[in-house]
């Protein structure tokens, strides 16, 4: 009981005495006149008493009307002592019906202690009934105390205990307060215990459970430890662990606490603890795939490596220049060791001077090589031939490619390339040229040779002519029938025919001559008709029939004119030999030159002979390959071979259809530049 509740009950006790007293004093009075003094004397001491006593004290009649106020506490609801004798209780609390209902009780003669609120303060009111000696009740009498510290003391308490209510158990994490012993046996949880673990306060407040049951033995040595360092420092201990859920799954956990001291003992731990899995999980598959990321950074960075090195190797060993350029501003990037061992100096120069790179070129190429390379660097591709002049002095032959590099929006930035040392590549091929063009010597040798008897009479004709012309001229001048018009005119003639006869005689020099080849601009047509002139006796001689579909003006093509002469005259020959079994009146050859779609000149000799059979089309352009006993059989093997150094194609095939039987040879030059 709270020290005014002891208070009030004593005084009642005292009251009750000092009524005793007083109704024994009052009977006193009536019966003893000499007690009045001492009479008034306790009277005067009993209201001092109560006037002073911290209580209000009074009472009612059976109506209510009040016919006793007293004590101190009355000045809390604004009263002075004996001010409310006489007034109605129930006018004066009219609007207050829970203090009017106690009044009805104390006056209906029950005892009971009555709170209630009057005005700013509280007041626990004992009610006593007042009872005559008849048993009736004729009022009460109600001692009350103010009780309003103790009222809003609790009140706060109320407050503050909901709040913390409140706050616990909404709180997302678990409180918890409990003994600082191995098992921390619980005093206090919030229900967040059983979300966190799976088991009830209930359970770990009766003991079935523990938490230190719960947590992963490994952390928990570790735990012991942290709070044991934590209290003795007084400071709060941070921890993480791991705690075996009800339902099997092991959880990480944070937690914060603290040591609860009272009187400098410690009595209880409390903390805070809150489920972390979510985020330790994320943390590690964070974690996982940086360290996967930088497994992969270390394999690739090993790959690459490696690639590298072997690139190191290829392009240190290999004897191909690797290049690579930035074109704006022109910086070379890199280039491969193999380009000290071709030009003969160092690469240094290269990185420090670009320009090196042309002005390392012969005189004769460079121009055409800056040129093409300025026009490359628009379309991105480079592909040339040139000569170098090493510091030595030496001449080597560089065939370079060059390929564009672009940018993610497609602007040419570098080049990249190989370079190749191509002299020991050209020399033999200069040498295979120079024994073709031996080879071919030799072939037109010996067609001259097949051609001599058909020249002889070739050129025995126009010397036949002025032969007989300077006969007649001389029969005529010596019969005096000549006159000077007239001698003019045999003269003329005589001219002529030496003039043709001198051609002849040149053509022959021009075809047998040992020469270099030399591929200038030509009319493919006029070299056409050229060779059937010097394949004119063959013909004749053969009964053949030539038919000629020229086109005109057909694009020039450079050509070494002789040399493709020499391959027409070797379809030429072929075809009128080929027909040598054909009936006199079938034999006819076809020659024709035309522009191909493909931009192209082709000429096609087509004879009326038997074609070829299967084994002649298969061997028809290997050296020596013959079917005649005076063949040869390197006539179109020469032809292929000169074609093709005219970047050309020679093909055949056999004619059908419409009753036409026999050969076709045609073969494809590119036209001359000039003409496209
Ligand atoms: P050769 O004329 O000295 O035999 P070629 O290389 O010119 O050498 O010809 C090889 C062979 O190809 C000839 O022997 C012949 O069998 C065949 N041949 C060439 N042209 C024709 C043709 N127009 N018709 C049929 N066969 C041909």
């Amino acid at each position: 009981m709270s020290e005014r509740g002891r208070l009030s009950t004593d005084l009642m006790d005292e009251i009750a005495v000092l009524r005793a007293r007083v109704a024994e004093l009052e009977h006193a009075e009536a019966t003893r006149p000499d007690t009045e003094q001492a009479l008034r004397e306790s009277r005067a001491r009993l209201r001092t008493v109560v006037s002073n006593a911290p209580i209000i004290l009074f009472s009612l009649d059976a109506k209510g009307d009040v016919t006793l106020s007293e004590g101190k506490a009355l000045e809390a609801l604004g009263f002075k002592p004996g001010q409310l004798v006489g007034k109605s209780v129930f006018e004066l609390y009219q609007d207050q019906p829970d203090i009017l209902k106690a009044v009805r009780r104390g006056l209906a003669g029950e005892t009971f202690t009555d709170h209630a609120q009057v005005g700013e303060a509280w007041l626990e009111t004992r009610f006593t009934p007042m009872i005559d000696s008849s048993g009736h009740v004729i009022g009460c009498i109600g001692v009350a105390t103010d009780v309003s510290d103790r009222v809003r003391a609790e009140r706060a308490l109320r407050d503050s205990e909901q709040k913390f209510r409140l706050l616990a158990e909404n709180i997302p994490g678990l409180i918890y307060l409990c003994h600082n012993d191995a098992p921390y046996t619980m005093v206090y949880m919030n229900d967040m215990a059983e979300a966190l673990t799976g088991y009830a306060p209930a359970e770990f407040l009766d003991n079935c459970i523990t938490f230190a049951q719960l947590m992963h033995p490994d952390d928990l040595k570790i735990v012991y430890r942290e709070v044991e360092a934590a209290i003795a420092q007084r400071r709060a201990f941070h921890l993480t662990y791991r705690l075996r859920h009800r339902d099997g799954r092991l959880l990480w956990m944070e937690e914060v606490g603290v040591g609860v001291f009272m009187d400098d003992k410690l009595q209880f731990l409390e903390g805070y603890i809150i489920d972390i899995t979510e985020r330790v999980r994320d943390h590690d598959a964070v974690k996982q795939a940086r360290d996967e990321l930088e497994q992969r950074v270390i394999e690739r960075t090993d790959e690459l490596r490696a690639s590298e090195e072997r690139f190191r190797q290829l392009a240190e060993n290999i004897d191909q220049v690797f290049w690579l350029t930035d074109l704006e501003p022109p910086r070379v990037v890199y280039v491969s060791p193999a380009y000290e061992r071709i030009w003969g100096k160092p690469a240094q120069g290269l990185y420090d001077q670009p320009q090196d790179w042309i002005d390392s070129i012969h005189p004769q190429d460079r121009d055409r090589v800056r040129d093409s390379w300025q026009r490359e660097l628009m379309t991105g591709e480079l592909h040339e031939e040139y000569r170098i002049v090493r510091p030595d002095g030496a001449v080597r032959w560089i065939r370079d490619r060059g390929y564009p590099i672009h940018d993610e929006e497609g602007k040419l930035i570098r080049m990249a390339g190989v370079a190749m040392d191509i002299t020991d590549v050209r020399d033999a091929e200069a040498r295979a040229r120079k024994v073709q063009e031996e080879l071919a010597h030799v072939l037109r040798l010996y067609t001259v040779n097949e051609m001599v008897t058909g020249l002889a009479h070739e050129l025995n004709q126009p010397l036949a002519a002025i032969v007989n012309f300077v006969h007649g001229t001389r029969r005529r001048i010596a019969s005096g029938v000549m006159d000077q018009g007239q001698l003019m005119s045999a003269c003329e003639k005589v001219a002529e025919q030496a003039e043709r006869a001198s051609e002849i005689v040149r053509g022959i020099r021009r075809f047998v001559v040992s020469r270099e080849s030399n591929s200038v601009p030509s009319d493919l047509n006029r070299v056409v008709r050229d060779a059937l002139d010097l394949a004119a006796s063959d013909r004749e001689a053969a009964q053949v029939t030539t038919h000629l579909e020229l086109t005109d003006p057909l694009p020039s093509v450079d050509i070494d004119a002789v040399q493709i002469q020499q391959v027409i005259l070797n379809l030429v020959r072929n075809a009128v030999e080929a027909m040598s079994e054909v009936e006199e009146s079938h034999r006819q050859i076809e020659i024709r030159t035309e522009l191909t779609d493909k931009g192209l000149v082709r000429v096609t000799v087509s004879d009326s002979g038997p074609g070829l059979g299967a084994n002649a089309a298969a061997h028809l352009f290997d050296p020596f390959f013959t079917t005649k006993h005076q063949g040869l059989g390197m006539g179109l093997s020469i032809s292929r071979s000169i074609v093709e150094s005219h970047r050309g194609t020679l093909q055949f095939r056999n004619r059908t259809g419409q009753g036409r039987a026999g050969a076709s040879f045609y073969f494809t030059l590119p036209i001359s530049k000039v003409s496209e």
